[in-house]
């Protein structure tokens, strides 16, 4: 166990933009004795999870669910659908959209990269409009789906996936759309069918308020056909063999079953709560975020005002500040995890995690230790950030 020697009394206030906290509910039900995953109760309790996931995915669609982190679902979206040598755009949003295209690249995957125009990409939503421009050029088809993510985690950004739909359409292109959602389910509204994608990667530690090690790919049946014609090496991330043993609530090898009760019990509470009311929540808390940011005086990373994620809040510190000096307090004087600057704003930005298992008072307490901790930097905000979130809040 951690920091046996130095007990720290109270809460810890983990407000990184994941792992988010685990609700107590969901970490008793994950405590429950392991049972035979291939025995007659596994099966009944397969399919209803295999069932209830496609809810969260707002898909009727087949779910894959993988014992991995969110890495390990981008592979499996990419070695079922596309072959090494394949074109891939790559629409660069931030440090996720960029590790996701690294991961493709190491799969022998040929890798375009696009970005908005004449502007620092990572503070802007996708621009639809460059993907529809570029797909028109490509009259020969040689483009074999566009990857895009949904909730760009290392910059605080959510993009209209939905536009990035119409513009593949719109150039009447055949592309495969491909969403990285591992940050967005659960939190940010997100719809599989509805926006017709065609594979959705996703992952459990993030708005499903689970730990980490389970993830997802949701399929359309346009990516199934594609997939049983496709040639990459692959085995374990198959669908195929999956698709057949999740038809009686099974899987070909040892699902993580412990993490599965815990998913069973987190979607029971987001059911009872409502998607709606969930997505309503995070918009307002990010909202009132947002409020504390300005009053601070400080900058979002997001410069797209319809694009502001509902996720987390990635801030910009002051020239000369050291935003990982001022984690550093904040989690030593407070107890309190923020979200360190990724790639290229290391040091230079930090982030609030505000989703998942989170309410009114859990961010007034993350906002309060920013404001000291920016305090004990030497910072002196325009106003408090703290007042301006109640104002708002109350
Ligand atoms: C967390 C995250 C991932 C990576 O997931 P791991 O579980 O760390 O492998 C991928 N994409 C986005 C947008 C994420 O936020």
């Amino acid at each position: 166990m951690l920091k046996l020697d130095n007990h720290l009394s109270g809460r810890h206030f983990l407000h990184i933009p994941g792992p988010s906290p685990v609700p107590s509910r969901v970490l008793r039900s994950i405590s429950y004795q392991t049972i035979d995953h291939r025995g007659p109760e596994f099966g009944v309790f397969g399919l209803q999870v295999l069932e209830g996931i496609k809810k969260i995915f707002q898909t009727k669609q087949p779910v894959m669910i993988y014992s991995a982190s969110g890495t390990g679902s981008w592979e499996g979206a990419l070695v079922n659908v596309l072959n090494p040598g394949d074109h891939v755009l790559f629409y660069e949003t931030g440090h996720f959209a960029n590790l996701w295209r690294t991961l493709g690249q190491r799969l022998g995957l040929n890798v375009e990269v696009v970005g908005k125009p004449g502007q620092d990409t990572w503070r802007w939503g996708v621009d639809a409009a460059v993907i529809e421009e570029r797909l028109m050029k490509d009259t020969q088809h040689a483009i074999k789906a566009v990857c895009v993510v949904h909730n760009e985690t290392s910059t605080g950004v959510t993009s209209n996936i939905a536009a990035v739909r119409k513009a593949i359409d719109a150039a009447n292109h055949p592309a495969l759309l491909i969403v990285d959602s591992v940050s967005g389910l659960g939190s940010a509204d997100y719809r599989h069918d509805d926006w017709g994608v065609d594979v959705t990667v996703s992952g459990s530690q993030k708005g499903l308020m689970l730990p980490p090690g389970i993830g997802f790919n949701a399929l359309s049946a346009r990516a199934i056909e594609v997939s049983k014609t496709n040639k990459s090496f692959k085995s374990y991330w198959a669908w195929d063999e999956i698709l057949e043993s999740n038809k009686t609530g099974y899987w070909p090898t040892t699902p993580s079953t412990n993490l599965m009760y815990g998913l069973h019990e987190a979607m029971d509470m987001m059911m009872t709560e409502g998607l709606e009311t969930i997505f309503a929540r995070h918009q307002r808390l990010a909202a009132a975020c947002r409020h504390a940011v300005d009053a601070w005086g400080l900058e979002n990373q997001s410069q797209d005002q319809d694009c502001c994620s509902p996720v987390l809040t990635c801030i910009k510190v002051p020239e000369g500040m050291d935003a990982d000096k001022l984690r550093k307090h904040a989690l030593e004087k407070f107890n309190l995890s923020l979200g360190t600057g990724l790639g290229k704003i290391k040091g230079k930005a930090f982030r609030i995690g505000h989703l998942g298992d989170c309410n009114e008072l859990s961010l007034m307490a993350a906002l309060s230790g920013v404001e000291m901790s920016l305090g004990a930097m030497g910072y002196k905000p325009k106003a408090s950030g703290v007042v301006a979130a109640q104002e708002f809040l109350k």
